[in-house]
């Protein structure tokens, strides 16, 4: 097929791109043979790499039995195994699943179970989640009340409640040292005072990206950060959830990434890694006491019809499958390690490579004008795009914000999948 030249599609600008023909593993090709590295697999997605062979065989056998069977029906067994595997890789207690079919939906998802369990449990007052600045946890408007990115947000602001914000921690353009706990407790505790100032008895919620995604650039917290979140969390009642929408399923080397702090969550969500592209999948993971307080008082009011889709479900199982049999956690942390280092080696080179951060093959690189005050780069200059469409140019998928203008700093993802090899890099 050739690109149509006028498109009935839409969706945020009317920029057009090349039409994919097929991907194997690390690539893609577009239908004039042109093949790409997919040096951010996709949307940080495709973390097993394209067309799977074990995958595909596991859809195929599925779609044979049935692609379909609605959840007030029927139990199907590729949830019900999928289930039991992801509450066998969650932490202790977190053992509830509940499936939708990206990660915007499992945010609201986790916060609408989390204000159920208040009401059950006789705190109705707790109507508050505290999220950061910057931060992504999705488009529909319950998330994106809870997202920190002006440009995505403020059209919408008259229609949702404001909910209140702290700063990520952003040590590197704070000057503060990362690794020192010191830095970790200094943002950790600007979450206790938010609360206190907001009225403890009103929050409901804490929410964060173990590993920060698009809109902090692959942010890792400071030493010391995450298990203080918890210990302020547990202080007021108030729930933790983990976003691993982007973080889970193994690309920091981990497949939680929360796990590299030993912090457990009240609820996590994950999506993109879960079905790794092969089917729209997520899930919302919930302590059991959690999902029984919300079951006892008479049932969780939420659900979308696809939930729980026996095909995505079977991919679901069959990725988690490919990572253990493959080992690609490890992979990852090992490939990751590389590619950080030589991306380190570029900012020897080139003076406008600020940042580079990142855990695992979770990892971004920042552009800056100046590298000792991290001063952006002139907006004109509009290194965000075009650096992507060099990359692109060259036959290389790098991931930026685009069309924002650097408004949370000109970073650019690098998060191929997990079965990348030192070649690769
Ligand atoms: N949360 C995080 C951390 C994300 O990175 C994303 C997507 O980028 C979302 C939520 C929303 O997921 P989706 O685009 O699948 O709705």
């Amino acid at each position: 097929m050739s690109r149509p030249e006028t498109s009935h599609l839409f969706y945020q600008t009317r920029q057009r791109r090349p039409v994919l023909d097929q991907a194997r593993g690390v690539y893609m090709w577009d239908v004039d043979g042109k093949r790409y590295l997919d040096g951010s697999s996709g949307a940080m997605v495709c973390n097993i790499g394209h067309s799977n062979p074990r995958v595909l065989e596991a859809m195929r056998k599925q779609m044979d039995k049935s692609t379909f069977g609605y959840r007030l029906h029927f139990e199907t067994e590729p949830a019900e195994h999928l289930a039991a595997k992801t509450a066998s890789l969650a932490p202790e207690g977190l053992d509830k699943v509940f499936f939708v079919s990206g990660g915007s939906e499992a945010v609201e998802s986790a916060i609408k179970l989390a204000r159920q369990n208040a009401v059950a449990i006789g705190e109705a007052q707790r109507t508050k989640v505290i999220s950061r600045e910057p931060s992504y946890h999705g488009c529909t408007l319950g998330a994106l009340a809870l997202t920190g990115y002006a440009p995505l947000t403020a059209p919408f602001e008259p229609m949702m409640r404001p909910m209140p914000k702290i700063p990520a921690p952003r040590a590197y353009l704070d000057g503060l040292d990362p690794e020192d706990e010191a830095t970790g407790h200094h943002y950790a505790d600007m979450l206790e005072e938010r609360i206190l100032a907001e009225g403890p008895e009103t929050i409901l919620a804490f929410i964060v990206e173990p590993v920060g995604g698009a809109s902090t650039g692959a942010l890792v917290p400071p030493r010391g950060y995450m298990k203080r979140i918890r210990e302020i969390c547990s202080r007021y009642g108030v729930l933790l959830i983990h976003d691993e929408v982007m973080s889970g399923g193994g690309r920091t080397g981990k497949f939680f990434a929360a796990e590299h702090w030993d912090v457990d969550p009240d609820i996590l969500v994950i999506s993109k890694g879960f079905a790794a592209g092969y089917a729209p999948l997520g899930a919302m993971v919930a302590h059991r006491d959690i999902v029984a307080n919300v079951l006892d008082a008479g049932g969780f009011l939420h659900g979308f019809t696809y939930a729980g889709n026996p095909l995505a479900c079977a991919a679901g199982l069959a990725v988690l499958e490919e990572i253990e049999r493959e080992n690609l956690c490890a992979n990852a942390a090992a490939t990751g390690t590389l590619l950080k280092g030589e991306l380190t080696k570029l900012m020897e080179r080139y003076s406008i490579i600020g940042d580079v951060r990142g855990e695992g093959l979770l990892l971004a690189f920042e552009l800056v004008d100046d590298r000792t005050t991290m001063r952006p780069l002139p907006r004109e200059l509009n290194a965000f795009n075009h650096l992507v469409d060099i990359a692109y140019d060259n036959g290389l998928i790098i991931y930026s914000r685009r069309t924002r203008g650097g408004y949370c700093g000109d970073h650019f993802l690098i998060a191929p999948p997990m079965i990348s090899t030192s070649g690769h890099v």
